[in-house]
């Protein structure tokens, strides 16, 4: 079996990552057999600096028969985020219907907690963020600033179809995982878009017997995840909550160096993007420091997502063996001194 994988290692860190991430995966492939067949983009903000575009006007045709799509990551200090946004990650999330951001936050063993009191193995949740509608929704023509600039109006949208897919991949996640669902919302303040989420959750809740479902205010959602971590096992929410949720995810892992992500096209009509978490960290770029393993751990989700969950599986046996080895190589977010590279090799020789 050979997979047609796209890279985009974008910039900064990015780079760096992905191209200490591919080996890992090549090796997975050596390991329970099957190829990759990689085809690496310079899309970025350096092709925006001399063109005037991140990506050219058939990125998306070039990208639509792969199987999937990993990427480091894109942006530059000098160039406005909502270039980065709107030049490459929103029209591929858009075109390709990745209504599904998934985001895990494991404490692995052998990482320090920043939550007093936990140690590797005790939180292992995952957010699924829906993607596409929400309050990041552009409503054409309704949004606007006026008064002399004083005013604005910034809406939400949430439609059954929209709210209805992203709550049944919940609900299936918790179904395979520990069976239980917390449902993200803040109906009591915005009784409109939270109420007909919350409406859909008890509707698709009778499909799935076996998922208890939990409610929470997002509010008290971020407390808890804070408090009581290891009590999650999936949450659903809106796109910014989801946003803000899993940044909390990240950060309770241990470092922003080790939280993977997916953009999910469930159906497969079109491919899913992998990405880590992090950005282009510009403060610590060209030195290879950066920790590869978020990238490599989107590598696993990539593996899973392509149907091949034992590499999947493998990958993060390795990493997590990795992680728990006292005189194992590590990048200096996990108080190591290690490069990039001699940590992703690691995990190669783990495989
Ligand atoms: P961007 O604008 O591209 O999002 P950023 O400035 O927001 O970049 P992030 O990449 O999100 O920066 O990183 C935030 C902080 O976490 C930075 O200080 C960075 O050094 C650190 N960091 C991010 N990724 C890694 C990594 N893979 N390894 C080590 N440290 C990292
Ligand atoms: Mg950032």
């Amino acid at each position: 079996m050979t997979y047609d994988i796209a890279t985009i290692p974008g910039d900064g860190i990015g780079q760096t990552v992905v191209e200490a991430a591919l080996p890992v995966l090549r090796e997975a492939g050596d390991v329970y057999g099957f190829e990759f067949d990689v085809t690496a983009y310079d899309w970025g903000t350096e092709r925006y600096r001399e063109e005037g575009a991140m990506m050219p006007d058939d990125a998306l045709e070039q990208l639509e028969p792969r199987d999937a799509i990993l990427l480091g990551a894109v942006g530059h200090p000098d160039v406005p985020d909502h270039v980065t946004l709107h030049g490459l990650l929103l029209p591929i999330r858009k075109a390709f219907n990745q209504y599904v951001c998934k985001r895990p936050t494991v404490l692995y063993e052998g990482v320090e907690s920043p939550l007093r009191g936990y140690d590797g193995g005790d939180i292992d949740f995952v957010v699924y963020r829906e993607n596409t509608e929400g309050e990041y929704a552009d409503i054409g023509g309704r949004e606007h600033r006026g008064f002399d600039n004083d005013v604005a109006i910034q809406s939400a949208l949430f439609t059954r179809q929209g709210v209805e897919r992203i709550v049944r991949q919940a609900f299936r996640a918790a179904s395979r995982r520990r069976g239980k669902l917390t449902n993200v919302t803040k109906s009591n303040a915005q009784a409109y878009g939270m109420v007909l989420w919350d409406d859909i959750v008890e509707e698709v809740a009778t499909e799935f017997p076996d998922v208890t479902v939990e409610r929470l205010l997002v509010d008290a959602a971020s407390m808890d995840l804070v408090r009581r971590p290891e009590e999650f096992d999936v949450l659903v929410a809106s796109n910014l909550f989801g946003d803000i949720l899993t940044d909390i995810g990240a950060v309770i892992s241990g470092s922003m160096g080790l939280a993977p992500s997916a953009n999910v096209n469930p159906e497969g009509e079109y491919p899913s993007l992998f990405e880590p978490v992090h950005g282009s960290a510009p403060d610590i770029v060209g030195r290879e420091i950066a920790n590869p393993l978020a990238t490599v751990l989107s590598g696993a989700m990539l593996l899973e997502h392509v149907g091949e969950p034992e590499a999947a599986a493998g990958v993060r046996d390795a990493v997590r063996a990795q992680l728990a080895a006292p005189a194992a190589p590590r990048t200096p977010d996990l108080g190591g001194e290690a490069s990039t590279f001699e940590v992703a090799r690691d995990v190669e020789a783990r495989l």
